[in-house]
């Protein structure tokens, strides 16, 4: 897609604080983080979101839980007594704002359930 965000972070055309990167993801500082580690983990490959993704994706959707552990692992927030929330927003409601697929990997501080 030559007009989205991510894809131009992707593409190196806008910077990005880049802390992880596979053949099938990369990984950046969200811009305006809500945890002390709030890390995107995207698809190279553009899909729109959560709703679009098909059985077709399953290796790319893998390769994103795996990153986002890794990232997790990296940032000091996985371990038994640790731990963070991988989310995706999906439409309006949910405040998706960025038309790209992306996994939120949060952490860092104590959360609560439900989310706001
Ligand atoms: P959404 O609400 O769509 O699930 O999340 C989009 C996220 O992207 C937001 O947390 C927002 O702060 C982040 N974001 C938006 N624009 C940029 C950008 O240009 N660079 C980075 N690093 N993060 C961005
Ligand atoms: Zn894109």
């Amino acid at each position: 897609m030559t007009d989205c965000l991510f894809c131009k972070i992707v593409a190196r055309e806008v910077p990005a604080d880049i802390v992880h990167e596979t053949d099938r993801t990369v990984a950046f500082k969200d811009i305006n983080p809500t945890a002390p580690v709030h890390i995107l983990v995207i698809p190279r490959e553009h899909v729109e979101d959560a709703a679009a993704i098909t059985p077709e994706y399953a290796d790319d959707l893998a390769a994103l839980v795996v990153a986002a552990r890794e990232v997790a692992e990296a940032h000091g927030v996985a371990g038994p007594d640790r731990g963070y929330r991988l989310v995706f927003n999906v439409g309006p409601d949910a405040t998706n704002s960025v038309p790209h697929l992306h996994l939120h990997v949060i952490g860092g501080r104590a959360m609560t359930w439900p989310p706001g």
